[in-house]
C-alpha cells in the first residue's frame, strides 16, 4: 500500500463507520508484511487531518480522530481498538427545533396535517 492509495481510500470514505473500517483495512494491509517493523497508518497518512462528517467541532479533540453530528471516532493505539462513541450531549438541554409545518390537505379535503411531523393542523 502506498500513500496515494491510502489517502484515496480515506477520502472515499463516506461516513464515520466507513472511515474507521478504512483505517482498519489500511492497518491490516500494512501489517501483512515480512518487514518486522511494519509501517504505521500515521506514517502513511496525516491522521490528524482526517475527513469529518458534519456537526460541530468537539470542544476537546484529544484522542478524537473524526466525528459526525452524533458520534466521535475515539481511541488510542491501534485502529482496531478505536471505536465510534456517541457524543456526550448531556451538557446541553437542546430541544428539537420547532417544526416548520408543511400543511397538506387530508384526503377527504376537510382538514390539514403537517407533512413533516404529522400533527393535525386547523
Ligand atoms: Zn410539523
Amino acid at each position: 500500500m502506498d500513500k496515494k492509495t491510502a489517502k484515496k481510500m480515506i477520502k472515499c470514505s463516506e461516513n464515520l463507520s466507513q472511515l474507521l473500517e478504512t483505517l482498519r483495512t489500511i492497518e491490516s494491509v500494512l501489517s501483512e508484511t515480512d518487514d518486522c517493523d511494519p509501517l504505521r497508518v500515521d506514517e502513511l497518512v496525516d491522521v490528524t487531518s482526517l475527513p469529518t462528517y458534519g456537526g460541530e467541532d468537539p470542544e476537546n479533540t484529544v484522542g478524537v480522530w473524526s466525528w459526525d453530528e452524533t458520534s466521535l471516532l475515539v481511541g488510542e493505539g491501534s485502529w482496531a481498538d478505536c471505536s465510534i462513541e456517541p457524543r456526550d450531549l448531556s451538557g446541553g438541554h437542546e430541544e428539537d427545533p420547532p417544526c416548520n409545518h408543511r400543511s397538506v390537505t387530508t384526503p377527504d379535503g376537510h382538514g390539514a396535517y403537517c407533512e413533516i411531523c404529522g400533527e393535525t393542523l386547523s
